[in-house]
């Protein structure tokens, strides 16, 4: 695509070419702000970026402000896809916000999925700063597949887990970018449209899932190096609020949960495979483990689910009920997994899931499969071992 034009009507911008028109809209009651001017404006930076992403126009005419501290972010993304910066014709606009909320070193918000790197992100801004200071935003829409899973676990977690701020932002999307390309522009576009309800709270912080095991030629937005230019960014714009990580590998992750919040653990929504697939996949493990409890949002199958479930194992108190022969299911089918996945998965499991596998191993004396691990595949992630 060569030229487009974005149209900006309130929180809804559409991104029009000669063959197509793709949209993003909020659809739900957006942050406070004197006359939305500073939530819209946002919302059309960061909306902007994410409908660049999928085809990055040469021409692209508006009838907003593009800024020019966005402009660089916008750059370098079509950098990072050796493609030249491209053009804009903006309106005569010279709209400055010159007032900002003022924000609170004690107060953070979550950008929210209801998954395991939420929910010790909220276990960590729980113990700095208590739940009352702590704002949950989840934004709901953007990922079609499990969306309203992923909202009906974030809600049922709110009443199980027992904190008071939620904020669902509703989006309508049309942005033709699907897999993992929505990965050039999906994080930097969630923590930016995070950013009004985060003013709104008051948060200095958006908290967001960690960089430690992913890949080198993961793409824009998921890079940690771009997630700290966005925060020179935003100090440049003088908007008081970062994104804020912490890179802990994923074992890690799932053991500090199990060990400190084994309660949530049973709430966390993390499957990767679509529920009618899921459906397939619970009874072979209720047949060939039937004391091997499943959590009611796991296929037990997928990246995700093993992940969690050897977590669980290892740390988990609860699990010392599971029978010595289900435990020996569960792990043979891992290291069987674990050789044909590595090719394919290797910067999700070659880490902390290989160095956990195997300590699970030795403990459950089956110290035998150990090499079948140790020889499977590449191990091409060798920093986050
Ligand atoms: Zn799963």
């Amino acid at each position: 695509m060569k030229r487009c034009r974005a149209l900006l009507n309130n929180l809804e911008l559409t991104l029009e070419s000669p063959n197509s028109a793709k949209r993003i809209a909020i659809t739900n009651q957006y942050a406070y702000h004197p006359s939305l001017q500073f939530p819209r404006f946002l919302f059309s930076q960061f909306a902007l970026l994410h409908l660049l992403s999928d085809e990055f126009p040469h021409r692209v005419r508006t009838n907003f402000l593009v800024d020019a501290e966005i402009k660089s972010i916008i750059d370098a993304m079509y950098a990072s896809m050796k493609k030249r910066p491209p053009v804009f014709a903006v309106p005569n606009d010279h709209r400055h916000f010159r007032t900002y909320p003022r924000t609170n070193p004690e107060r953070v918000a979550i950008a929210y999925s209801g998954g395991k790197d939420s929910m010790w992100n909220l276990m960590r801004a729980e113990k700095q700063y208590g739940m009352d200071n702590v704002l949950v935003i989840h934004i709901h829409g953007l990922n079609k597949g499990a969306g309203s899973e992923e909202l009906a676990y974030t809600k049922l977690q709110q009443e199980k887990i027992g904190f008071r701020n939620l904020k669902v932002i509703s989006i309508k999307n049309s942005a033709g970018v699907g897999g993992h390309n929505v990965m050039r522009s999906r994080d930097i576009f969630l923590a930016g449209i995070a950013i009004p309800e985060a003013l709104a709270f008051g948060a200095s912080k958006i908290m967001i899932e960690g960089f430690s095991e992913t890949s080198p030629d993961e793409p824009f937005s998921g890079q940690e190096k771009n997630m700290i230019f966005f925060n020179h960014v935003l100090g440049r714009l003088h908007i008081p609020v970062r994104i804020d990580w912490e890179n802990k590998n994923e074992m890690d992750v799932m053991k500090e949960l199990v060990l400190e919040r084994p309660e949530w653990v049973t709430y966390v929504c993390n499957c990767f495979l679509n529920p009618l697939f899921r459906r397939g996949q619970r009874p072979r493990w209720h047949t060939y483990a039937p004391s091997f409890p499943l959590l009611d949002s796991q296929c037990g199958s997928c990246v995700k689910c093993r992940i969690t479930n050897l977590g669980r194992l290892l740390y988990d108190p609860a699990m010392a009920a599971v029978k010595k022969e289900d435990v020996e299911y569960f792990l043979k089918s891992c290291v069987l997994w674990y050789q044909k996945k590595i090719q394919t998965h290797a910067d999700m499991i070659a880490g902390s899931f290989r160095r956990e596998l195997i300590t699970a191993l030795e403990k459950y004396d089956l110290a035998h499969l150990i090499s079948a691990v140790v020889t499977a595949g590449p191990v091409r992630n060798q920093r986050a071992v």
